[in-house]
């Protein structure tokens, strides 16, 4: 069997020692993944899905019934990939072994309908979208702008993630920026690979592409950490797509070039660090230079921040595969948090979402940073 990104890692799943990096973290002090967190099984691991992949490419697995639950009972948090010390692509890894699953007709039907919706209805959760910007917003097809802002599907559909992004506009407007939304944006089909439907998701990334060329922005804008690291790490971006900022990023150049002022956050607060972000993609810096830029003081920062963040259990995806591992997975990421604050930051609709509904008080990024606007 050939798994679909087996030439990237064949070589490194060789190299696996089960040195359980993956497990107990770089310096072996910590439980970093969820998944044997709760089910103290190797198996369940980055490290054992590398092995299971191995057994998938020599052909070594007779029942793959066998293997669904831990390739299921996973909340993609990435930890295991970000820790590995000998960087086996467990990203790819657990998409292509999900891919399996599904060309088998073995995924289950909540997530098998994901990518069915996604091409028919344009949103992998069927719902209605919409999502009226603030004034001043250019709106795509009829208006054009500099810089495109990409809500995301959670902002079209949820009441929290669309007061987010409608603060993240603001604070744009607010330093002047040219910028505007699509009337019709498509969803970047981030839950749809993570249930490994390739297929879907390559169709419709391709239709997206086409889509946000057809705007002419010259730059993009993203504040949810599942667009931002599917565009960069999961799509096939053509040279002349516009150059992509993790709206964090884009804020703290703002505040580089003068173009906005903060006041002093009167709140003490810790922060959520989005897996995507701390695990898949390594920028989780980006978030603390922006808080020290702000006031260095009112952050309390988590013991268990920036690469040895905890997954806040993925509520776009577990809850489907296994909601006993998403509400485990939220709770000790709850008890850890309340160690530093009762407020929590979070820059992702996923951790709003699950950390709100574990019973937190919860203010998302651009939230807290529209009502520190200085002169607005
Ligand atoms: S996957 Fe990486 S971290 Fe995990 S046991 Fe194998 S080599 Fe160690
Ligand atoms: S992605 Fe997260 S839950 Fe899944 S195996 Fe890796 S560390 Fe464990």
């Amino acid at each position: 069997m050939k798994l679909r990104h087996q030439d990237y890692y064949e070589w490194y799943i060789q190299s696996c020692n089960r040195c359980k990096t993956c497990i107990v973290g770089e310096e072996g002090d910590g439980d970093i993944c969820p998944s044997v967190d709760l089910y103290k099984m190797f198996n369940f691991s980055g490290g054992g899905k590398s092995h299971i992949a191995l057994a998938a490419i020599e052909n070594r697995i007779r029942n793959w019934e066998d293997i669904e639950k831990s390739l299921y009972s996973c909340t993609f948090c990435g930890a295991c990939y970000a820790a590995c010390p000998v960087t086996i692509d467990l990203y790819n890894l657990i998409i292509d072994l999900r891919e399996v699953l599904y060309d088998k007709g073995r995924t289950p039907p909540k997530l098998k309908k994901l990518g069915e919706n996604l091409l028919s209805k344009d949103n992998p959760y069927g719902r209605k979208k919409k999502f009226i910007p603030p004034e001043g917003v250019k709106i795509y097809p009829s208006e054009k702008g500099k810089t495109l802002f990409f809500t995301g599907c959670q902002a079209r559909m949820y009441e929290e993630a669309s007061s987010s992004a409608k603060a993240a506009l603001e604070i744009l407007l607010e330093a002047g920026t040219d910028v505007m939304i699509m009337k019709d944006e498509p969803c970047c089909g981030s839950p749809v690979l993570e249930a490994g439907d390739y297929k879907s998701f390559t169709k419709n990334a391709r239709k997206v592409i086409k889509e946000i060329l057809s705007t002419g922005a010259e730059e993009m804008v993203i504040h949810c950490p599942h667009g931002y690291s599917t565009f960069l790490l999961s799509y096939e971006l053509p040279d002349n797509f516009p150059e992509i900022y993790l709206f964090a990023d884009y804020v703290k150049k703002l505040l580089d070039e003068g173009k906005l002022r903060f006041k002093n956050p009167e709140i003490r607060y810790t922060f959520q660090d989005p897996c995507r972000i701390s695990h898949y993609m390594d920028e989780s810096d980006t978030y603390y230079e922006l808080f020290e830029k702000i006031d260095g003081k009112s952050l309390v920062k988590n013991t268990l921040s920036g690469k040895k963040s905890y997954c806040c259990g993925n509520p776009f995806l577990t809850p489907y595969t296994d909601r006993k591992l998403y509400e485990f997975t939220r709770e000790k990421r709850l008890n850890q948090l309340s160690e530093s604050a009762e407020i929590i930051v979070t820059a992702c609709p996923g951790c709003q979402f699950s950390l709100k509904e574990g019973g937190a008080e919860v203010i998302d990024l651009p939230v807290l940073l529209k009502n520190l606007i200085q002169g607005g």
